[in-house]
């Protein structure tokens, strides 16, 4: 008895379905959408999936996830080094960068505390972000405005302080939303341009 032979479009319904936001209808109507569409298409995208893993890695500065090491905001010489903006995702350099002038480096936390979920500081790379303290003039805190957020900034406010660097909050507008990610433009050069020192 061999193994019983694979259904691929069954197959592909599965896996897309599995992807976040995406339900097994969505999943469907692409996999038939990419029965449909151009060859090359379908390849490309099978190799940017196939790639996605082995091509990036963890900044040694930033610990943000990209294609080098340092990554190119860190080897930017341009960009203002004393001056750091720290954030809970990748995704969320993105927005920022977005929102107009930002002009220092940034730091990755990979998430934010949650004693209640067992993330303690140990999880984040906060050892990351003190061991850049000394030559840092100003911290500013980008995590979330939520609960593991605010814990968060508090928390690198404690530890930050003592060894001398200024600690700033964004200032959170209504608007803002709860995730940095996907804040408006606008709202978020103005809670960059109010921040609060800590
Ligand atoms: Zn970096």
């Amino acid at each position: 008895m061999g193994e019983p032979r694979r259904d691929p479009i069954r197959r592909c319904v599965q896996q897309l379905s599995r992807l976040p936001g995406i339900g097994e209808k969505t999943a469907q109507r692409l996999t038939w959408w990419l029965l449909r569409a151009d060859d090359k298409l379908v390849a490309e995208l099978a190799s940017a999936l196939a790639e996605l893993k082995q091509g990036v890695v963890e900044c040694q500065v930033c610990c943000t996830i990209g294609a080098s090491s340092p990554c190119r905001t860190c080897a930017d010489t341009r960009r203002d080094q004393q001056l750091v903006c720290v954030v809970e995702r990748p995704q969320d350099i993105g927005a920022i960068e977005a929102s107009g002038d930002y002009r220092g480096q940034y730091h990755v936390l990979h998430g934010a505390l949650s004693p209640l979920d067992g993330v303690g500081p140990d999880q984040l790379r906060i050892r990351q972000l003190l061991a850049r303290s000394p030559d840092l003039r100003e911290v500013i805190l980008a995590t979330d405005p939520d609960v593991e957020g605010d814990t968060t900034a508090l928390y690198l406010a404690r530890v930050l302080k003592p060894l001398g660097v200024r600690v700033t909050r964004l200032a959170y507008g209504i608007s803002v939303g709860t995730e940095i990610e996907y804040a408006d433009r606008v709202s978020l050069m103005r809670a960059l341009e109010n921040r609060q020192v800590l």
